[in-house]
């Protein structure tokens, strides 16, 4: 019994059917792919965006490895470069051949129309490339485009808000004080502006950061010379002086100034001009004050609407005053240690 052969025409229609279910095949797995992608992109973090995104553009790369159509454009010249293109066109486009058909079909066009010369360049034979199909022109989108609003970014390695939950903690830089090298930095909410983690910083990290001594309370140059003048904390100061008129902003008058620092055991004597000198004069200039105060005491020292303390030598007023600037008044203090001698 005879085995019975397919027709050609079978063959043919068979392989077509094989070729549709394969194109089918390709398209449906593709679909799939996608699918995953899409879902996985929607519900994974940045890696994994990425990682997506990677598969996307190998998956794009695979599909067109069998296109060996390229980009292409030319150049010629010897004194002026002329560029022609882009065109799409084969990969490996070997112009030797197509130069030789050009000239060919020229010569024919000129001797056909009777013409005596026959001027070739290289411009009509990328034109030539063009009429006979081995090029193609290429389509270009010209859009514009704008990217709009920025949503409000809120990576995930900056903390949960503890008030709302929502929102994340952007790192924020506050006031500075350039005097101390210092900025306060603390974390906002991107949501309810909620700030935590309110801390202290050097401004600039090469150089160390000046501790707040209380220098920066408004109003507080008073309070501040005798925290120093005395060696005592600034709070114990500032609260001893608001029981004797001082308030933060508006400060306090000397006389007052004078009354607080006995009340906190220090001894007070008003002749430090005259100890060191410098009483009848005219004018003593706090550089003249400093040339001769002694530099094992401890001065208070007014100058026009200001205070600072001079201590075993060291000017350590905040404010950086002018040496040029007249002394109103000065005040040796003893604290209790130092008052048998
Ligand atoms: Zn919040």
């Amino acid at each position: 019994m005879r085995e019975e052969q397919p027709q050609p025409s079978d063959r043919e229609a068979e392989l077509e059917a094989r070729l549709a279910i394969a194109l089918a095949d390709r398209a449906r797995l593709r679909e799939a792919v996608e699918d995953v992608l899409h879902r996985l992109a929607r519900i994974a973090d940045s890696d994994a965006v990425d990682a997506v995104n990677v598969l996307r553009s190998a998956i794009a790369e695979g599909e067109s490895a069998g296109d060996d159509r390229v980009i292409c454009s030319f150049r010629w010249g010897t004194y002026e470069q002329i560029t022609a293109g882009p065109f799409v066109g084969p990969r490996d486009l070997d112009l030797g051949p197509q130069i030789e058909r050009f000239i060919d079909h020229r010569h024919r066009v000129a001797e056909a129309a009777g013409e005596d010369f026959c001027p070739l360049s290289e411009g009509d034979f990328v034109d030539w490339l063009l009429t006979q199909g081995v090029l193609s022109p290429l389509g270009c989108h010209d859009r514009s485009i704008e990217i709009g609003d920025n949503p409000t970014y809120e990576p995930r390695h900056w903390p949960a808000c503890p008030v709302c939950g929502e929102g994340r903690g952007e790192e924020t830089m506050g006031p500075v004080h350039h005097g101390r090298n210092s900025a306060i930095w603390f974390r906002r909410c991107t949501r309810c502006d909620h700030e935590w983690n309110r801390h202290e910083e050097p401004h600039n990290g090469d150089r160390p950061m000046i501790p707040d001594d209380g220098r920066d309370v408004p109003g507080s140059c008073v309070p501040y010379s005798i925290a120093q003048a005395a060696e005592l904390p600034m709070e114990v100061v500032l609260a001893t002086c608001s029981r004797f008129g001082w308030r933060e902003g508006a400060g306090m008058d000397g006389e007052a100034g004078i009354a607080a620092a006995v009340s906190m055991g220090v001894a007070v004597t008003d002749s430090a001009l005259r100890d060191l000198g410098l009483a009848g004069r005219d004018k003593v200039t706090l550089g003249a004050f400093l040339t001769a105060a002694r530099v094992d005491r401890r001065y208070l020292v007014s100058v026009k609407g200001h205070w600072l303390a001079v201590v075993k030598g060291v000017n350590r007023d905040a404010r950086g005053t002018r040496r040029s600037a007249p002394v109103l008044a000065a005040w040796e203090i003893r604290l209790p240690a130092e008052m048998a001698r």
